[in-house]
């Protein structure tokens, strides 16, 4: 039996990474802060563990950890994709906010790492996929913040990969372009048609197009693939 854990499971890339693995055969867990419908039609749809957890909390990331091993017994692959987006001007910008986006985008994924690494190495066996984004790479105006710490992950995921290779783990970035999901819901029409006329491939990205990614990443057919980032943006950023 193959196992994943999605962080951030609930709704967008993460939902759809949970209904993507669950069909391939795999038995799935995701954590979310907040249990309510899209969460509990994941579960419905899939038979997925739902384990509510904040993962920038360590004692709710050990205790997820517990639920999950306990339950499975061991965990194949991770995917990190707990996210928010919080935007606005460098200078108007709360410590708070800096904080929290630091908490859920760079401490959240080092905290389910450490949290799941050492069941891991034991086995010699795993993949984890981090989800970074586009603004990661090239920064976005506005979203300082959010980019600094997608850039750092990025960094993160490279210096894992080497740290890891050796105990028989890879270690990925997927990249998302602009795809359609609560936290583009600020959005009006206008700016989504811009981005759409943007895009190279002339439409808006689809969270399954990030989970058929983040499934190939941790598939068998990516076995020789570490350290990578892959970008799903419709060709937006090259
Ligand atoms: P979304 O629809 O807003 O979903 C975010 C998910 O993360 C929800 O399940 C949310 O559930 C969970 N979450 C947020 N904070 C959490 C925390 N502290 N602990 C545990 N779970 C938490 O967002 P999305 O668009 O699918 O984004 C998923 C990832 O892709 C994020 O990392 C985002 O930065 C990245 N990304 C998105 C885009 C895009 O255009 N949508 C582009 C590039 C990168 P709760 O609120 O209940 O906790």
């Amino acid at each position: 039996m193959r196992t994943v854990l999605v962080t951030g499971g609930s709704r967008g890339i993460g939902a759809a990474c949970v209904r993507a693995f669950a069909r391939d055969g795999w038995v799935c867990a995701f954590c979310a802060r907040h249990p309510g419908p899209e969460q509990e039609a994941v579960v419905r749809d899939t038979g997925a563990l739902f384990v509510p957890c904040d993962v920038g909390d360590p004692a709710q990331v050990e205790a997820l950890r517990d639920t999950l091993l306990s339950r499975f017994r061991h965990l194949d692959a991770l995917v990190l994709n707990a996210g928010i987006s919080l935007s606005g001007l460098c200078q108007d910008m709360s410590e708070a906010d800096f904080d929290l986006l630091y908490r859920v985008h760079l401490k959240g994924p080092f905290l389910c790492a450490k949290a799941f690494l050492p069941a891991m190495i034991s086995r010699k066996s795993g993949s984890i996929v981090t989800v970074s984004s586009m603004w990661g790479q090239v920064g976005g105006s506005c979203e300082s913040a959010y980019s600094a710490f997608k850039a750092g992950l990025i960094g993160w995921t490279k210096a894992l990969a080497k740290e890891l290779g050796p105990s028989g783990i890879r270690v990925n970035c997927l990249s998302p372009g602009f795809i359609d999901t609560d936290m583009n819901a600020c959005f009006g029409p206008e700016v989504l048609e811009q981005m759409r006329q943007d895009t190279p491939l002339g439409r808006l990205g689809r969270p399954e197009d990030c989970a058929d990614a983040a499934l190939f990443l941790c598939s068998e057919a990516a076995s020789f693939i570490t350290g990578q980032l892959l970008s799903v943006n419709g060709g937006l950023v090259t």
